[in-house]
């Protein structure tokens, strides 16, 4: 039952797929969640590769509608800046091409069903405080009309990239452009493909980043580009200076043998953060969660997999919170600590991979596609950097320092 000073338990600012998971959880547990999406409908505009490992859903113990992917695909192809290409298919390499514009709603629908509310074309504009300075609300408009105020003694921010509303609250949201990828992307068909989603690396293809194929049904294809932003604003990299995400793309397509006679059905665009988690996810009365908390993995720029798991650790700790009626910092931090435990391990490896892999030339790196097979990848993937790397400097110790990061 909701305090009789507040309107709901929950005010969950965003219905992306950390807001939808996390109110289907504190929903499904009693709680009187209310989800505010500032977008006219859910999931759309699309700004994603959409690109999603099967585990994240059996994870969630869902049972994922046809409607919601295109295809599933068996595992990754990853090319390096010379074409030497690496298949990678294994049991848990198997991943959903989503239709995001479905999956979205979908897990809002399941969030409504559990008991939810959300309110489409509603934004939190301002962050509101008792007399005694603690929060307890967001001012709401919908569709630019006069703001009105809505009452909780919990405000989640499962904003994405903007945060504004965290920011607000005291979190340290800002990113630094080394540490955001700048995407183009367009829809293509017709494109054949190998049931695999295709990476391709090089500074001269994608500087600090990579160009994807994530193949569809009906011969589409998502195709991609994620660029480094500092290199995107300006800064020299790999003989390129101020690269243009969008023209490097169509420089991709144009050399690709089946792209370059594709058709495009839709041109779209996003930023992605591949930096470290915030240093606070939760503050007194606050949390924060998925790519809002930038809980994002630094090396291919993935966030829905990790939004919807933080989404659910945080709404178990705040029905734990609901049930004490204190929603202090110290009660809300377990879904924190647990989060740094264990997904914030294996991001922060990832983060080191990135650092290390953006320091290299496209010779180097092709000695690296060159001394590494299929069987490296789950270990580099995983952060077990030792084998690979020794195979590595077999062939050239001159990478000793450039790679030295991934040894301590
Ligand atoms: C170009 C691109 C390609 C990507 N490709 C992939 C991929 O292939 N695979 C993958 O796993 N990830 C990918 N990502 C990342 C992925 O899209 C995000 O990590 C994921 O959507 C994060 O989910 P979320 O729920 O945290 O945030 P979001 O999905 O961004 O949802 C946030 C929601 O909050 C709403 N909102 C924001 N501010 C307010 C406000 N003030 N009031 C009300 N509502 C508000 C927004 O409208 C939005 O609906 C890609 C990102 C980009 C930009």
């Amino acid at each position: 039952m909701t305090s009789k000073n507040y309107d709901y338990d929950v005010i969950v600012i965003g219905a992306g797929p950390a807001g939808s998971c996390f109110s289907r959880i504190a929903a499904g547990a009693g709680l009187n969640v209310m989800v505010i999406d500032k977008r006219k409908e859910i999931g759309v505009p699309v700004r994603c590769g959409e690109a999603l490992g099967l585990g994240e859903i059996i994870k969630q113990d869902l049972d994922i509608p046809k409607h919601c992917y295109s295809l599933v695909v068996d595992g990754a192809k990853i090319v390096g800046p010379n074409g030497k290409a690496i298949k990678w298919v294994a049991e848990d390499t198997r991943g959903y091409v989503l239709e995001r514009k479905f999956f979205d709603k979908w897990l809002a629908e399941l969030a409504v069903e559990k008991g939810a509310t959300v309110k489409t074309y509603s934004r939190a504009t301002e962050v509101l405080k008792d007399e005694k300075g603690k929060l307890c609300g967001v001012k709401v408009t919908h569709g630019g009309r006069e703001p009105y105020d809505i009452t909780a003694p919990l405000i989640v921010s499962a904003e994405g990239m903007e945060s504004l509303m965290a920011r607000a609250m005291g979190f340290k949201t800002v990113h630094a452009l080394y540490d955001v990828d700048t995407c183009y992307e367009y829809e293509m068909k017709p494109y054949d493909h190998e049931n695999l989603i295709e990476l391709y690396f090089g500074n001269q293809i994608a500087p600090r980043g990579y160009v994807w194929i994530f193949p569809k049904a009906d011969k589409k294809a998502n195709v991609g580009i994620g660029i480094g932003a500092n290199i995107a604003n300006g800064e020299k990299r790999g003989g390129i200076k101020g690269a243009d995400p969008k023209i490097l793309l169509d420089e991709f397509i144009e050399k690709d043998k089946q792209l370059q006679n594709a058709s495009s059905l839709l041109d779209f665009g996003g930023v992605i953060s591949v930096g470290a988690p915030i240093n606070e996810f939760v503050k007194d009365n606050a949390m924060v969660i998925g790519t809002a908390a930038k809980q994002v993995d630094p090396i291919h720029g993935g966030g829905i997999g990790m939004a919807m798991e933080a989404g659910v650790m945080a709404a178990k700790v705040a029905i734990d919170a609901h049930k004490k009626k204190d929603f202090s910092k110290n009660v809300l931090y377990p879904y924190e600590k647990e989060w740094r435990a264990t997904t914030g391990v294996t991001a922060a490896h990832r983060l080191k991979l990135r650092k290390v892999l953006e320091k290299v030339s496209d010779d180097d790196f092709n000695h690296v596609f060159n001394s590494i097979n299929e069987k490296d990848l789950p270990e580099i993937m995983n952060g077990k950097f030792a084998g690979p790397v020794a195979k590595i400097l077999a062939g050239r110790p001159q990478l000793l320092a450039a790679l030295s990061g991934l040894l301590s």
